[in-house]
């Protein structure tokens, strides 16, 4: 005001004058930077603007006022314009920074995530549509008369659906809008999807499903803060219950995100959140179309779209007023990213909820140890379902001892497990063989001189994926035609594959049945996303008979005719010297055979393994997940592995193994002493090379409650300056060790 003022009056116009406010702009900077606000614009704290900086343009948000909270910057520029869209709400900037501060990135490539929609920061443009004037046409005809029976009420249309809903062709609705019997309007772009209705057809729930929905009812109506932690069994109806309290928010007129590890192969999640809402929710995740992405970023904003089922950036989304958090499969590794911001999507999601005062529900049929261990001491509230719901029920599950039935020379799967496969192909039933290990081998060498195939930029070894008659890179994705001979000695044909992919299982499976319709599912597959929704339907009607597929295929698809659940190397996960090992192979190993026997039929699993005493599988075959969960929770406590202790990993890296070594052991010297917290290392990573880099790793180790945000920012500060390529990654709460 003061500003337009002072223009009017050709008034002072030197810096102290002009409306000065601070930008978050999407850079690696520590603060928002100066901006001036050009007199006839108008910004608030949240507002969507462009800035320069440097000679680019960047997208930035406004951000709040505070003088600790601003760069000054040495020439002040002004804001070159603001965004038609709503502002970022309080809260969700207070979780940007919060985030920023948790996991020490810079606030600005926090708020990045925010903003991943450009131009969604537009308001759509309106969409011409024609209205009845209420003039009578020259003539009438059956044709004609349809059209205004159904335009009649004065209510708007578009051309094409007005003449879809008549079934007339446009040229019809030309003539009339020719005799002035409609005219032009402008209507408002159609939202992304249409409102769910909480009442539309609501299940029947009684007993430990209706107790269950009470419990999460009471939190929804309470409109407060509080996590929930809902676990039972696959099938138990942990997804019809909260239903139930995302149609008490939806009721209560507020938003709601369903967070998914893997909604882009979940299209039957969206078809029953149909059959329950009347609508699909609008769906988030990095295969949409930009277009799309843009409308469902700027409608979640406006408030248009009332419910979110994404992936885990979905949790950055502008939602205009957010009541209800839903974090499926919480256990999910899926949850965690891990480039530019380390961070972890379900416990982000409580902190989200905590900040914007509304209840969190993390729901598992295997929840992580740290999510058991909260709803153990009533931290959260945990609700259970005991049972698998109607006539399902759960796969007769047994260990395959592999030392006592050891497959036949060159295969992978035992005696057993082939004549329970004949068996259930017999029955016109399905079959799925669990490994996870995409391709064909793990590992290839050359039988005369033993040469083994590397990866040129990492340290891993090249897989086959004979499909493509290609060797890869895991890591780095690069790939060269399988040679036929060897490069090093150059004898041909004597190139051996090491050990099972899901291509080399398929092989077997092809030998043993060769009129079995045999599919492999891996994310190797040609047509991506697209193609496996494709087929995981086909798999669905009855499409395929025999289906080997790594974890791809163990989330959250029902198979109503698979009934039996092969495990073809339960071990592969338990080796890798990682403090979660036992708990990931058990939630994974339950979630791939509870995909069987999901309608009534006898379902079986057979699960091979060179560990039969194994904890892990104990717990598998005796269906005790309780006394996992006691034995695992008692060992970390032992080892104060979180949650009875905090871990954050720093990875170092380099063009030179001895700059990525020198610097790390600088960083190590960094450390301060006195706050209770230790640091391992460095060593060098297990992936020691990746993309040409070398990689050293420290490993900080603190109590529960240890400050471990200060502990590293001292550190960093205290440390020399990166110099050359090197470059250092913090993980707080480290899911990966490698
Ligand atoms: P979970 O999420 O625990 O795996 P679901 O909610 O998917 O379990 O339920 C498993 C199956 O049982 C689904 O097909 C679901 O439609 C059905 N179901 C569960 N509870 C009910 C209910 N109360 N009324 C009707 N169908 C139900
Ligand atoms: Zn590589």
């Amino acid at each position: 005001m003061t500003g337009a003022l002072d223009d009017l009056f050709g008034g002072r116009k030197d810096e102290g004058q002009r409306r000065v406010v601070p930008v978050m702009v999407p850079m690696p900077a520590p603060k928002p930077y100066s901006y001036a606000v050009p007199v006839d614009m108008h910004v608030e704290p949240g507002s969507i603007v462009q800035v320069p900086l440097g000679p680019r343009q960047v997208i930035g948000v406004v951000w709040d006022e505070g003088e600790e909270n601003r760069v000054e910057a040495k020439k002040l520029r002004p804001i070159t314009l603001a965004f038609e869209c709503p502002p970022l709400k309080p809260d969700h900037r207070r979780f940007l920074e919060w985030v920023a501060q948790y996991t020490l990135s810079p606030p600005g490539l926090v708020a990045r995530m925010a903003l991943r929609a450009p131009a969604g920061f537009d308001p759509e443009p309106m969409v011409e549509g024609l209205r009845f004037t209420g003039e009578k046409p020259d003539r009438m005809t059956p044709a004609r008369a349809r059209v205004l029976d159904l335009a009649e009420d004065g209510l708007s249309w578009t051309r094409s659906g007005l003449a879809n809903a008549a079934g007339v062709s446009a040229s019809v609705i030309d003539g009339l809008v020719a005799q002035g019997v409609f005219e032009t309007v402008f209507l408002p772009p159609r939202p992304i999807v249409a409102a769910p209705d909480p009442e539309f057809v609501a299940s029947r729930l009684e007993g430990a499903q209706a107790d269950a929905a009470a419990e999460l009812l009471d939190e929804v109506r309470s409109g407060r803060f509080s996590v929930a932690l809902m676990d039972g069994i696959t099938g138990s109806g942990k997804t019809e219950v909260y239903f139930e309290a995302i149609a008490e928010t939806l009721r209560q007129g507020k938003q709601v995100l369903i967070l998914l590890p893997e909604i882009a192969l979940t299209a039957s999640f969206l078809e029953r959140f149909q059959d329950r809402f009347g609508a699909k929710p609008a769906e988030w995740h990095s295969d949409l179309a930009p277009k799309t992405r843009e409308r469902v970023w700027r409608q979640v904003a406006t408030g248009d779209v009332r419910v979110v089922a994404g992936a885990r950036s979905a949790l950055f989304l502008p939602f205009d007023n957010l009541g209800l958090i839903i974090v499926d499969e919480e256990h999910d590794p899926a949850y965690k990213q891990e480039d530019r911001v380390f961070y972890n999507a379900r416990d982000m999601a409580v902190v989200r909820g905590h900040i914007g005062g509304f209840p969190v529900v993390l729901v598992s049929a295997t929840p992580s140890v740290e999510s058991q261990v909260n709803g153990l001491s009533g931290r959260y509230r945990a609700i259970h379902l005991p049972v698998r719901f109607g006539e399902a029920e759960l796969p007769d599950l047994h260990l395959v001892d592999m030392r006592r039935h050891a497959p036949a020379r060159g295969g992978f799967l035992s005696p057993v497990l082939i004549r329970a496969i004949g068996k259930t192909v017999e029955r016109g039933e399905q079959a799925l063989l669990f490994l996870n290990r995409r391709g064909y081998a793990p590992l290839t060498l050359c039988r005369v001189c033993g040469h083994r195939f590397q990866c040129p930029q990492c340290a891993s070894w090249l897989v086959e994926h004979r499909f493509k008659g290609q060797i890869q890179c895991h890591q780095c994705g690069y790939a060269e035609k399988t040679p036929d001979a060897c490069p090093e000695c150059g004898t041909f044909d004597h190139l051996v594959a090491c050990g099972p992919g899901v291509e080399r299982i398929a092989e077997e499976v092809e030998r043993h049945f060769p009129d079995a319709r045999t599919i492999v599912l891996s994310s190797d597959i040609l047509g991506g996303v697209r193609r496996l929704r494709l087929e995981l339907e086909a798999i669905a009607k009855g499409e395929a008979d025999i289906v080997i597929g790594t974890q791809l295929v163990a989330k959250g698809h029902n198979f109503p005719l698979m009934s039996l659940v092969g495990i073809v190397d339960a071990d592969l996960g338990l080796a890798n010297g990682d403090p979660r090992a036992a708990e990931r192979t058990f939630q994974l190993l339950s979630q791939v055979t509870g995909r069987a026997g999901r309608s009534g039929l006898k379902s079986h699993g057979l699960i091979q393994t060179y560990q039969p005493a194994h904890p892990v599988m104990q717990a598998i075959v005796s269906g005790d997940a309780h006394a996992f969960y006691e034995r695992e929770i008692a060992e970390r406590e032992r080892a104060k592995l979180p949650p009875f202790g905090r871990l954050a990993s720093i990875i170092v890296s380099a063009d030179s193994r001895a700059d990525a070594e020198a610097h790390a052991r600088a960083l190590r010297l960094a450390a301060p002493s006195g706050l209770g917290i230790s640091v391992l290392g460095p060593a060098e990573a297990p992936l020691a090379l990746i993309r040409g880099r070398h990689r050293f790793r420290l490993l900080v180790h603190g109590k529960r409650n240890a400050d471990m945000q200060t502990f590293l920012r001292q550190m960093l500060s205290n440390a020399p300056k990166e110099r050359g390529s090197v470059q250092v990654q913090l993980d707080i709460d480290p899911q990966s060790f490698l």
